[in-house]
């Protein structure tokens, strides 16, 4: 079931005091509107009615996908890799069996519901994410700042990916083939990845740590 709530919140610009409707807990299921909204990233737009003040207005919300089985809960104020790891498994038995993943940012939560949507691994996707990640900074010489999922294409066999490059406003695309996320597939299902009943992030650092880990595992056969 999504939750709603309001709040006054207060305008930056004129003070008003605007009473602003919240969803601390999105299902899917029940409100294909607000999957949509956090697709097309309108979710958190905010707008005063006194002086048309227009701002991005985060607060912590819990996404539920029932169907597909997958939990990403966006905690703003939180890096995500710092966020304690929170077990659940005691409160909510039922939740046994769904993914579980914690984003800071808007858009992480819109790749996770991407990444899952298209029935893919996320440590997997990252695992790919993290490899073309280094090879623009191999060839192109600058740092990659993000790297969002876009979409993935088993017929045409490519996975695609949006960079922002530090330095540069506009992002860049990259593909390379689905040979290379089953690849990584590979990788990651020959580690221990933490799953179980905690809430995790799944990011960039996490695919350092598991290339790192497959490294030394390499080392040891
Ligand atoms: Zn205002």
């Amino acid at each position: 079931m999504s939750t709603q709530m309001s709040k006054d919140v207060s305008c930056p610009k004129c003070s008003a005091a605007v009473r602003t409707k919240m969803w601390p807990g999105i299902c899917t299921q029940d409100s294909p509107e607000l999957r949509m909204r956090v697709l097309d990233e309108t979710f958190f737009d905010w707008k005063c009615p006194e002086c048309g003040y227009e701002a991005r207005f985060l607060y912590p919300c819990l996404y539920h996908d029932r169907d597909r089985k997958f939990m990403v809960y966006l905690a703003p104020n939180d890096k995500a890799g710092e966020f304690q790891p929170v077990d659940v498994s005691e409160k909510f038995p039922q939740l046994a069996g769904v993914k579980k993943r914690v984003v800071s940012t808007p858009a992480e939560l819109k790749e996770k519901i991407l990444i899952f949507e298209a029935g893919l691994n996320d440590y997997a996707v990252e695992l790919v994410k993290a490899a073309l990640a280094s090879v623009i900074e191999e060839k192109a010489g600058c740092k990659t700042v993000q790297g969002y999922f876009c979409c993935a294409d088993e017929e045409a066999n490519r996975i695609t990916f949006t960079f922002f490059l530090e330095g540069e406003n506009s992002p860049v695309l990259r593909r390379t083939s689905m040979d290379a996320y089953r690849k990584s597939l590979e990788i990651a299902g020959s580690l221990r990845t933490p799953e179980g009943n905690c809430f995790v992030p799944v990011d960039s650092v996490t695919a350092l740590n598991l290339f790192a880990d497959y490294r030394n595992s390499k080392k040891k056969a």
